[in-house]
């Protein structure tokens, strides 16, 4: 092997790894996409600084969820993944592994519980190396954070928001729960900085304790009104005015 590599993601779990292996590493390298909280970068700049090493900052030409997501008219479906996932991160890990083609060892920052994840990857990169230190030493998610906090290296801003990993701001991968947590932190999802700008929104004020789901939920009373609404409804209750039936379709 000519190099070995480390897979940096701007999350707490891959920075430990890349640290615990990085007597063996010759190269850092990040695949930064616009959507992430500005706080990655200084994470990312720490991290450099705790390596002893320059981590690499790369990025699509797409730079952005919103612009790959347009471009492809596509965000993801089951059996193909998200469009993003694959023109922001691995494309730009595939020119990367094209440039030093059959001779890369790299560096992973999956954890114990993502030992199917890892074995998929032994899989399907036949041609390079890897190494998973976290795995190797039976490290779960908390076993790293905690390393880092022992270190004192200040993680991603998102997870001490509540977030369990630090993706873009309104990741398309997830569920109902955060994306209802995140239409409260972040309400114009996408760039920060769109975010913190654009009217009718409200930035997330860092001096409250972070939103949790229970807070985020909608007005009880709202609910109580449509739920009076839906079992007239289905009752067949007399005279519901159709412009309340239209507006109960239109909030669902
Ligand atoms: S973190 Fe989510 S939104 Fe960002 S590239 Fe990955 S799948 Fe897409």
């Amino acid at each position: 092997m000519d190099q070995t590599v480390g897979y940096f993601s701007a999350g707490g779990s891959s920075a430990v790894a890349i640290k615990l292996a990085i007597d063996q590493i010759q190269r850092v390298m990040y695949t930064h996409i616009d959507d992430q909280h500005p706080d990655s970068m200084r994470f990312v700049k720490d991290c450099e600084q705790w390596f002893g090493k320059e981590v690499e900052i790369w990025q699509s030409p797409f730079k952005s969820v919103d612009s790959v997501c347009r471009y492809n008219s596509f965000i993801r479906s089951r059996q193909t993944g998200a469009v993003c996932t694959k023109h922001l991160k691995r494309t730009v890990r595939k020119q990367f592994e094209y440039e030093n083609e059959g001779n890369l060892r790299i560096v992973w920052g999956l954890d114990f519980d993502e030992k199917d994840r890892a074995s998929d990857i032994v899989s399907n990169m036949p041609n390079h190396e890897h190494l998973f230190p976290l795995i190797d030493r039976e490290m779960t998610k908390e076993h790293a954070h905690a390393v880092l906090a022992a270190s004192g290296i200040r993680r991603p801003a998102m997870y001490d928001l509540g977030y369990h990993n630090n993706n873009c701001i309104g990741c398309v991968k997830g569920g109902m729960g955060y994306w209802n947590k995140i239409r409260v932190d972040f309400p114009t999802p996408g760039s920060p900085e769109r975010s913190m700008t654009e009217p009718g929104t409200i930035p997330h004020d860092s001096s409250l304790p972070p939103k949790t789901l229970s807070n985020s939920k909608k007005p009880v009373e709202i609910l109580r009104k449509f739920e009076v609404l839906t079992s007239e409804i289905l009752s067949g209750a007399a005279d519901v005015p159709k412009s309340m039936i239209l507006a109960f379709f239109e909030i669902f």
